[in-house]
């Protein structure tokens, strides 16, 4: 259990909070700190701090925070057990065996055991793609698509041979548990006992996480035959709806870049990564979700969404509007010429004709208002039925100046007054305000702070000058507090103290009690000193003045109710002279 600690302190010191945080969410420093869009809530404003002085993160929207490993733990969906595994291999500390619980064992270990069954069959794809005589359909395949080697290496590419038990046999010869690899989405039951591939003559594509593990897979086949695309079901390790295809190669381009380009096929981004380009990556045939949105936003600064003039993806990706307005990421429409998709498109075409496009590609708003007037006559019906679309999104609009203009060029296009537009918006909006906006959040934040103004400077006065903890107990402090939740971290403080003797921030923040306190905690902690050095002593004399003027008008209250006028005589008379030093 020491050696288990003491590897934790070691992850602790090898890793750098704002390089790992930084490699999945875009930071941009902002005096001591860093700030970025919060990966675990929807924003448009970053309310997401890392401080590399804390070595922590915090963010004052949806309040998650902590170390390396809570973040690691959060983004990647983990748990404590996981993380310090994770960590540890990739800061190269080594782990002794630590004891779980056989429900955190059985968790890990399955999990670890998809991982490795899914990494034996990419191996064993690959292998047949490029080495073996039954790969010979794939590499015509490839070949025919000019992939060159190095992509099908980077990409971990295969090839699956159309038979019904080719992984079966290999997986058997491995002594590998067969009812694993079912539960690895890898082979499918027999009705009869026993099992057969799931994919059988199909070029693969396996779907990486930004761990660079394989977490499923996509098979395409080489005709037109259907199904097109088949995918690795839902496992332990594998959500359709969350995979981004070639992520795990695109993330730094796309953050160099700040752009994202979602294409819908996996070839598109192999055919776009051949000629160069490499900030694409692919849904695995499902419509681009929130969760997908949210991903990107960590990296990218605007996402560009391709598709078919001609394609139902175009119905797909005005949908994906509301997920990007949502998390606030900026999105652009990229239209292709009927009957091309990227792949096809930047073969004919060359990379400059395709980035061409890519330069033309319209604001999503922009482009959903077009096609929405575009089907509208000039009656007024249409108009009626185009407004009630186009209203509820506009609405939606955080950003007010754009709003304006798109209501200005709404009015515009239909003819109408643009009075008579806002007084649409303005109904809609009386029925649709805006809740959990974090500018209102940021208002009631400080609005309580300024409530409990001597609980805030107290907390902050003792994170950032500890040694200030004695006298701040001899004070009493407690006296000034009127927050129940800096109240209980005071008790806490005490404690500690009491048993302990000295008291660094860091160290405390784990042993308080409850994720209020700990918020809270976190806050201050990321929080610029408000008192400067020198007036420290200042600020702990005044401090103590307030306290004992308290307890003087306390005890005046108790004198008078005791009846005893004398007393308070003497209290009002000390109150008075105090007032007066
Ligand atoms: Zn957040």
């Amino acid at each position: 259990m020491g050696d288990y600690q003491s590897a934790k302190e070691e992850v602790r010191r090898a890793a750098d909070i704002v390089e790992l945080v930084g490699q999945f969410v875009q930071l941009k420093k902002a005096g001591q700190n860093y700030v970025g869009l919060c990966p675990f809530h929807s924003e448009k404003d970053p309310s997401f701090t890392v401080s590399p002085s804390r070595q922590m993160f915090h963010c004052f929207g949806c309040k998650k925070g902590g170390d390396v490993f809570s973040f690691w733990m959060d983004y990647h969906k983990v748990d404590f057990p996981q993380a310090l595994k994770d960590l540890a291999d990739r800061y190269q500390v080594s782990l002794p065996e630590k004891p779980l619980t056989p429900f955190e064992r059985e968790k890990i270990e399955l999990k670890d055991l998809l991982f490795k069954l899914n990494g034996m069959a990419a191996e064993y794809f690959h292998r047949i793609l490029t080495r073996s005589e039954k790969g010979g359909p794939g590499r015509t395949y490839f070949d025919k698509r000019s992939i060159p080697k190095e992509t099908i290496l980077e990409f971990s590419l295969g090839y699956a041979p159309d038979e019904w038990d080719g992984l079966v046999r290999f997986l058997q010869r491995k002594k590998i548990d067969l009812r694993k690899a079912a539960e690895a989405g890898l082979l499918i039951p027999r009705k009869n006992g026993g099992y057969y591939d799931r994919f059988r003559g199909r070029i693969i594509f396996p779907i990486l996480n930004l761990r660079q593990q394989i977490v499923g897979f996509g098979g395409r086949v080489l005709d037109d035959s259907l199904p097109k695309y088949v995918n690795t079901p839902e496992t332990p390790i594998f959500h359709k709806g969350e995979s981004l295809y070639g992520l795990h190669v695109a993330y730094k381009p796309i953050r160099d870049s700040g752009r994202a380009v979602v294409v819908e096929g996996y070839t598109d981004v192999l055919a776009l990564k051949r000629h160069g380009f490499d900030q694409a990556v692919a849904t695995l045939g499902t419509a681009l979700t929130r969760e997908h949105v949210r991903r990107l936003k960590g990296y990218a600064k605007e996402a560009v969404v391709v598709f078919d003039a001609d394609s139902a993806g175009k119905a797909a990706a005005i949908k994906s509007l509301s997920s990007f307005m949502n998390e606030g990421l900026s999105s652009r429409v990229m239209v292709l010429p009927e009957g091309n998709d990227p792949d096809s498109y930047v073969n004919k075409n060359g990379l400059n004709s395709f980035l061409a496009l890519l330069d033309a590609s319209l604001p999503m708003f922009e482009y959903f208002l077009d096609l929405k007037l575009s089907q509208t006559g000039d009656e007024v019906e249409g108009q009626v039925s185009a407004l009630n679309e186009i209203i509820p999104v506009l609405g939606e609009l955080s950003n007010a100046s754009q709003q304006s203009l798109y209501v200005r060029r709404l009015s515009e296009k239909l003819g109408v007054a643009e009075s008579a537009v806002l007084e649409e918006l303005g109904k809609w909006q009386k029925h649709h305000s805006w809740k959990g906006n974090e500018g209102d959040l940021r208002e009631r934040l400080s609005a309580s702070k300024a409530k409990n103004i001597d609980d805030f400077h107290l907390l902050n006065l003792f994170i950032h000058y500890p040694q200030t903890v004695e006298r701040l107990m001899d004070l009493d402090c407690k006296a000034l507090l009127s927050d129940p939740v800096v109240r209980g971290i005071f008790d806490a403080l005490i404690e500690i103290h009491g048993r302990e003797g000295k008291l660094a921030p860091a160290d405390i923040l784990e042993r308080l009690p409850g994720d209020p306190a700990r918020e809270r905690f976190r806050e201050a902690m990321l929080s610029s000193p408000i008192y400067p050095h020198d007036m420290v002593e200042q600020a702990l004399d005044e401090f103590e003045a307030k306290i004992q003027k308290i307890k003087l008008a306390e005890s005046n209250i108790k004198a008078i109710q005791e009846g005893d006028l004398e007393g308070s005589n003497k209290i009002l008379e000390l109150k008075r002279k105090r007032e007066f030093l």
